[in-house]
């Protein structure tokens, strides 16, 4: 399973990919099984990080499956293995941060097999490593005669996958967010895929002053000027690759409450902006409400600050809508999920991905090394 949670003060504050699990757990509790859980959490470095113990994870799934679950605190050492081989059938245990050791990164042969020693089926759930080769997820695999990915991995599959690649018409992708380097082969790919390409959030400005266009004091990355340049080159003609009309701008992010509309051509050297304005809402909602199919990944502005939230909450209202008139929508990447939370959305999308890095690697049509574990 991916229960790389973030943590607070010993509690799950956001318990997306646990719930997301919950099918293949209860899949596994109704057939008789005997589960035993791996995960890893955060960076601990391959040393024990109290922090980044999974037991507020345990805790939390034992509420959420109103059941007790068993804890090892060591995730291969012999007491552990004792556990496993006293469980009985419907009986969960859940093993300690495999990080805690350095072999789990290293895809160790040793520790890959204690780990195995657990289980006589291995089902891989954890979608958010899928694009790492670890010990759990890659070189535990070949002790295992009967394995398989689970639910919540097949349904990634099917979205992320099939889904975009033979998309329902016409294919709309939109971006935002503030890193464009990490979307760069996002837009890349789909430049040849999709029909509508949208930008907006921080990245926009650096495709707006490759333009030629005055940002004022806008986030921009000066490192991918150039690529910014070489993608409106290659977009030009073959696809609709739109940007903001307008933005929301202030002086600065604690400014909120004096922020105004400015054209994209008219932004004051002494503002940046925070948030699409009301035109490109309304452009943007045009070819929303025309698309077969919506893959949307990173937020429209600052929406963590109020003022700065409205593209974001709209974009998400006007998303959703879509889901109800069978148009396939899909989000992925952690803050487009925290956002469409935060607003209340995320029941009505078609798909929301638990992965960060893994989805954009399958969205871009890499192999990830968890499922070629899995054919072995
Ligand atoms: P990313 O991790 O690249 O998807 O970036 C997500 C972050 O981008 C969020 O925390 C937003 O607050 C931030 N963001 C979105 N739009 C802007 C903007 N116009 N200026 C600065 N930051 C932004």
């Amino acid at each position: 399973m991916d229960f790389n949670v973030p943590i607070s003060e010993n509690k799950v504050t956001d318990n997306f990919r646990i719930v997301s699990a919950l099918p293949t757990i209860q899949h596994c509790l109704k057939s008789g099984a005997k589960i035993i859980i791996m995960s890893h959490l955060g960076r601990p470095g391959g040393k024990v990080v109290p922090e980044l113990s999974l037991i507020s994870v345990g805790e939390l799934l034992a509420d959420l499956l109103e059941m007790p679950i068993k804890f090892s605190d060591d995730c291969i050492s012999e007491d552990s293995h004792d556990v496993t081989l006293g469980l009985r059938s419907g009986e969960i245990h859940l093993l300690e941060n495999l990080r805690f050791h350095p072999e789990e990164d290293k895809n160790e042969k040793d520790f890959s097999s204690k780990l195995a020693k657990h289980g006589e089926v291995y089902i891989n759930d954890a979608f958010g490593t899928a694009h790492r080769a670890h010990a759990s997820n890659n070189g535990v695999t070949k002790y295992f005669l009967n394995k398989g990915m689970g639910l919540l991995f097949e349904r990634e599959l099917d979205y992320l996958s099939k889904r975009i690649t033979k998309p329902k018409k016409p294919l709309t992708v939109i971006l935002g967010g503030a890193k464009i380097d990490t979307k760069l082969d996002l837009i890349n790919h789909f430049i040849s895929s999709a029909d509508n390409i949208l930008i907006g959030g921080g990245m926009a400005f650096t495709f707006l002053l490759a333009r030629g266009i005055d940002v004022g004091n806008s986030l921009v990355d000066l490192n991918m000027l150039n690529n910014a340049k070489k993608i409106l080159n290659r977009a030009r003609g073959k696809i609709n690759l739109l940007f903001p009309e307008d933005f929301i701008c202030a002086q600065s992010i604690d400014d909120n409450k004096n922020a105004k509309v400015y054209d994209v051509n008219h932004i004051p050297s002494s503002t940046c902006g925070f948030d699409i304005g009301p035109s490109t809402i309304d452009i943007f909602s045009k070819i929303i409400s025309n698309s077969g199919t919506i893959f949307w990944n990173g937020p429209m502005g600052v929406f963590e600050v109020d003022g700065f939230h409205h593209g974001t909450q709209k974009l998400a209202s006007l998303i959703a809508d879509e889901t109800e008139k069978d148009v396939i929508t899909i989000t992925g990447g952690g803050d487009s999920v925290a956002a469409i939370k935060k607003f209340g959305y995320l029941d009505q999308f078609s798909h929301v991905s638990s992965g960060g890095g893994a989805s954009l690697e399958l969205l871009v049509g890499n192999n990830l090394p968890s499922i070629y574990a899995l054919e072995l």
